[in-house]
Parts: C-alpha cells; structure tokens; sequence
C-alpha cells in the first residue's frame, strides 16, 4: 500500500507495511504529529531496534561522526540479547585467544563457518549454505568487533575461551566469550546476582547494559516505545531509502534519515504468516518464544524492507535441522518454556509472562502426549544439535571424512511432536507433559502460580486421569482431548514401567510410573527460537533487491539479516559494528548498482 507524502518539499513514497498499521497516512508530516518538524525527528542515521544489532551500530555511527536516533518498540532496551545467556562466539584472533594461547584468525573463521563437510549427526550440514561474502566480512571484523565491544564497556568473564553455550561457532579454536553480568540486574528476576558471583555470571544485562551507557554517552538519542510501521523511500525509480514512520502512543510520525536506516529489529519467528513461508507447520500454538516477552521477532523489519523490493536470502539456513532455532521446552506448565529461561515474579515483564515454569530435570519424570493424549516419542528425546569447537573429532577441515564418518542419530522428538494428530490442519498442536503426584516430588516442583500458568490454560490437574484430559480446554487444543485416550496412554505406559521396555518408542528403562493423584497437565510445546534467514544483505550490511542491486540508504544486520547461520550475539554485534561504521562514513556513497 503507498500513499505519496510531501516531506520537507520533496516528494516520497511512504510503504506501509505492517500488520494492522493504517491503510492510509497523513499527506503532511508537520500535520502527523501536530508540531512542526524538530531536530527530534531527523538525523544522519536512524536505527530500528535496541538489541544486539542495534546498539553497537548506532554507537558505531554516532563515533563516525553521524547523528543518530534509535527506535525501540519496548520500553526498555535490549531485545533478546538481554535475555541471553551473554555467550558470545567472537573470535578470529581476539586478545582473549592471544592471553590463553588460541591460535585463531579470520581465514581459520572463514573456512570454518563455509565448510561443506560439517554436518549433524541427523545429516544436516551447519554452514554449507552460508553466503561466502557475508561469512568473510564476520571473519574480518569478529576480533576487531570483540576489541571494541571491551573498549565499549563489557567485561567478559576471565577464562580461557570455550565452546560453552554457543551455537555453530565452528570446529576449529574455542571461540566463546561470555558477558559478565557484574551489578546489573537480570531481566528475568529484577535481581542483580550475588556479589561473589558479578564478574564470573554471564548474561546479556552485561552485554547490552554497557553498551545502552556507551550509547547514550556518545549522544546516540534512544526513543524507547516507538515503533518502525514503515519506510519511507523517494520515488520507486529513485528507490533511496530516506526515513521511517513510527506510532508511539497510539500517534504516528515520521522520522528523517539523512543518510541511512539501520534495521536491527531481531528477526521474524513471532509472526506466524511469515515463519510460514519457512515451514508451514509452524502455527499458532508455537506462541512461547524465546525472548518473548520481553521483546517480539514480528518480522516489522523484513516486512517494511520487503515492501520497498528488498530480497530474502539464506533460506536454507531457518529450515535445516540444526542448532536452537526449534527446540524441546526447558520448562513446561507456562507458555514460555526456553531451555533454562524463568521469568520470576521480579522481572519487570513478568506481568506478561504470567507464570515462571516448572525447569525439568529428568524428562523419565513425565509423559508427554498430544491433543489426542496419546505418546508421540521418547520423552528423554533431543532436538537438534548444533557444530562447535570439538565437536567432530577428529575434525579434518573440508574432508569428505567429516561427513563421511558422522554417525546417524536423528534427534527427532521435534519432528515428531510438530507432526500432529493426522487430520487436516497444520501444526502439531498442544504437547502437554502428563504426570502425577510422585513426579512433584521428585522434581521438588510447586504445581500453583506463580510457577505455572494455570489462568490462561497452560497447566491443568485434576484428582483422576480422566477429569484431566476433559479439563484441558485452552485456545490451542482445537480438539477435546479423549479421556479413554489418555487413560490408556498412562496404562501401557505404566505397563513398560513394569516391564522395563518401551515397545512403542524405545525409551530406555521407563522408571516411573503415573499413578499417584492429583495428575497434572503442562504445556510442553515446541519452543521458537532463532530466526537464521532473513534479508540479503552484502558485506556491509547494505540490504539489496530481487535484482540484486543495494538499496541505497538502508542497511540491516543480526537475526533480521539472512545468509549467515549462526546463534546469535556474534553476528549480530559483528553487524552491527559493520553497519554502522559504513552507513555513517559511506552510505551517501552508495550507487544504486551493487
Ligand atoms: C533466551 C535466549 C538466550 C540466548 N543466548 C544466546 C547466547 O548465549 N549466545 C548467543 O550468541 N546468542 C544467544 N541468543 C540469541 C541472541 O540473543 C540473538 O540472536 C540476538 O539478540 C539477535 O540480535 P538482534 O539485534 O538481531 O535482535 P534483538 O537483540 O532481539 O534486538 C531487536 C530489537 O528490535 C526491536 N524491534 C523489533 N521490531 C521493531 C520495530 N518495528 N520498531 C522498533 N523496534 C523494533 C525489538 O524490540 C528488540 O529490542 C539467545 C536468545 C535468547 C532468546
């Protein structure tokens, strides 16, 4: 949809592009917002998003001499970075490999996140399909990025680089830095940590907090509670990108970018129609997201880009098998079930994530069945696994051996719990973990708010098997569950208790039997993560068409950006650093070819 708007005499085309933005814009800024346009509402470079992306790249702008404003959808900065585990895989021969005596370097970088032969142990290859000019300019820029992420205020935990909490970092060096959180709070619980544990505890409070201070020390103006709904671009022959509408507060106004616009939104896995175009089965009711709720991935930026002709690339990257982008809950009975993540009742977000979850230690302590109540997999079942430091040994680079000598193990309880139950719809629908009495104590759980959700349909429990299966009713179970089902679930499986095997999924040794009431119902559904594809972008994170050619004056980067899989905090720091440098020294350079 494009409405021409006259601003400041010249004339533009405004893309609306957003789900829900108004169909129609005011024909005059000054009009928009009620006011004549004010230095707030221009500057050299105007970045979209406070996270991982965003910040070192409006930093990274403002110290190239460049004015700049960021937009923040939330009220707070920080994005999914700041609910990260601060793990963050720079390397490439950063001081940190020096100290401990880690031969690295950008071409070992290189060739690592390009080798074909690195491949899963379900076959699926990490990095094959990862573009070789985007990889190249991470592998460049990945020490230079870490040096001046410590020059910018963080301070990473005193150790020798690892492969701990990384994602498709690479075969060759440890590479994984960590964020020390030192005094900031953590976004999960309100809390900073002990004083004993502020320079060895990793968390992204550490990375992003140190650099909202840099930010904003180096003049960097952070607009939090405003929303991108668009770009603003001169004539489509023109197609100079030139400025952004926002909303905030239910207004909309227009923001003039003299050189640039940076998108750091974050990527696209919390809008449904979008993750569809990746993989159809990704309905609905993949609603806990990793990140959220502290901030959306609503796809806002790919959108609005899209909207002026940017391409997607590297979509190999968000269907693979491989990695965090899917993953098995880490916590059940609320909707946001990440790996390790609990929203506590201190977190100043914990209004919207409403219950904490119950952390699972050892999945033999449930059941887990869908909408049908039946069985699906074995419980103590993985998702997929990622390549990093050591994990192929002996790890020879580009041989045919890597691949050749994988042993298949297929890691399939995702597949299988996204499979659904054989009727027509897509999506697996609701996993629900089913057990009973003597599991609570075994896990030491407590099956009541605010640990579990029960008001919004995410926990149920009930005195017998049947009164369970007819009390799940919530949004996403789209059918009723069969009581008879579910009680002939618990039986057989009780009977493999007995028996000592698993005849239907070959769970090793099922221990414990669900017997004891009250039985309980907990979300366990597969949880969304990364977002690995996105726009085409070049090496310096110029975003370019379906013909190929660069949009002048728009640039993007992190899990936005597509062509590079990796998790996470590395490319998008990387990125953002690249971005912002090029876009505040040489965006007005910019032909319009590639
Ligand atoms: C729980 C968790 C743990 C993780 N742990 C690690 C780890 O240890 N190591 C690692 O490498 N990676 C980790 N990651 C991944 C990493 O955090 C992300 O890949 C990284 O933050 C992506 O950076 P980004 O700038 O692209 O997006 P984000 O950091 O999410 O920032 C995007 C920002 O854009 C804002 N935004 C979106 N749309 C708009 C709009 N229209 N207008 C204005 N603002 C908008 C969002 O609100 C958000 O603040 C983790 C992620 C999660 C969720």
């Amino acid at each position: 949809m494009e409405d021409e708007l006259d601003f400041s005499r010249r004339r533009f085309l405004l893309t609306s592009t957003m789900a829900g933005a108004a169909a129609t814009l005011p024909a005059d800024f000054a009009q928009a917002t009620g006011s004549a346009v004010g230095s707030r509402h221009e500057a050299d470079v105007v970045v979209v998003g406070a996270g991982a992306m965003g910040l070192p790249a409006a930093i990274a702008a403002r110290e190239a001499g460049a004015s700049v404003i960021v937009v923040e959808a939330q009220g707070d900065i920080g994005g999914h970075a700041i609910t990260s585990a601060g793990n963050v895989p720079l390397g490439g021969g950063t001081s940190a490999q020096k100290k401990y005596d880690i031969d690295d370097s950008p071409d070992l970088v290189f060739r690592d996140l390009t080798d074909w032969s690195v491949v899963e142990p379900n076959g699926f290859p990490d990095y094959r399909y990862n573009d070789r000019e985007i990889i190249r300019a991470f592998a460049d820029n990945s020490a230079v990025a870490y040096e001046w992420l410590v020059a910018h205020g963080v301070v990473f935990v005193d150790k020798p680089p690892d492969a701990a909490g990384g994602e498709s970092v690479g075969n060759s060096a440890p590479r994984e830095m960590h964020a020390a959180v030192m005094d900031w709070p953590l976004v999960h619980t309100g809390e900073p940590v002990s004083p004993a544990m502020r320079s060895s505890y990793s968390s992204g409070s550490g990375l992003m907090r140190p650099l909202e201070a840099a930010a904003r020390k180096a003049g960097v103006q952070i607009l939090l509670g405003h929303s991108m709904v668009g770009l603003h671009r001169q004539t489509p022959a023109a197609r100079r990108v030139l400025g952004i509408a926002v909303e905030h507060q239910g207004a909309r106004f227009d923001i003039r970018a003299r050189k640039a616009v940076i998108i750091a939104t974050g990527g696209s896995s919390g809008n449904v129609n979008f993750r569809r175009m990746f993989d159809p089965r990704l309905t609905e009711e993949y609603c806990g997201i990793g990140g959220m709720p502290w901030s959306d991935q609503d796809a806002s930026g790919e959108l609005a880009a899209m909207a002026v002709g940017a391409s997607l690339w590297g979509l190999y990257n968000q269907t693979g098998e491989f990695g965090i982008r899917l993953t098995k809950p880490g916590t059940i009975g609320s909707q946001y079930g990440y790996a390790s993540v609990k929203w506590m009742p201190g977190s100043p977000v914990f209004g919207r994530a409403r219950a904490s979850g119950l952390s699972v230690l050892n999945w033999q302590d449930t059941i887990m069945v869908n909408m049908l109540g039946r069985r699906f997999y074995d419980e103590t079942g993985f998702g997929f696994t990622a390549n990093d430091y050591g994990s192929i040994t002996p790890y020879v680079e580009g041989s045919y051996l890597n691949a050749k000598n994988v042993a298949y193990k297929p890691n399939n309880w995702i597949n299988a719990a996204m499979a659904g139950i054989g009727d027509g719809p897509n999506g697996g629908g609701p996993i629900w973990a089913i057990f009973d009495a003597d599991a609570v104590v075994r896990e030491n759980w407590v099956p009541a708010p605010p640990h579990v959700d029960v008001a919004a349909g995410f926990f149920f429990s009930a005195d017998t098997l049947a009164e369970l299966a007819t009390k799940i009713v919530m949004p996403h179970q789209r059918v009723p569950m069969p009581p008879e089902n579910l009680l002939r679930t618990v039986a057989r499986y009780n009977s493999f208790v007995d028996s000592g095997t698993d005849e239907d999924f070959g769970k090793v040794r099922p221990l414990h039997k669900i017997a004891s009431p009250p039985f309980y119902a907990a979300w366990a559904t597969p949880v969304i993560h990364d977002s690995r594809a996105g726009l085409r972008i070049d090496a310096h994170c110029r975003v370019m068409d379906m013909n190929g050619r660069v949009i002048p004056g728009l640039y993007c980067g992190g899990e936005s950006a597509g062509g590079f899989s990796q998790h996470g905090l590395a490319r998008a720091t990387c990125q953002g650093y690249i971005a912002g440098r090029h876009a505040a020294l040489r965006a007005d350079q910019c032909s319009t070819q590639q």
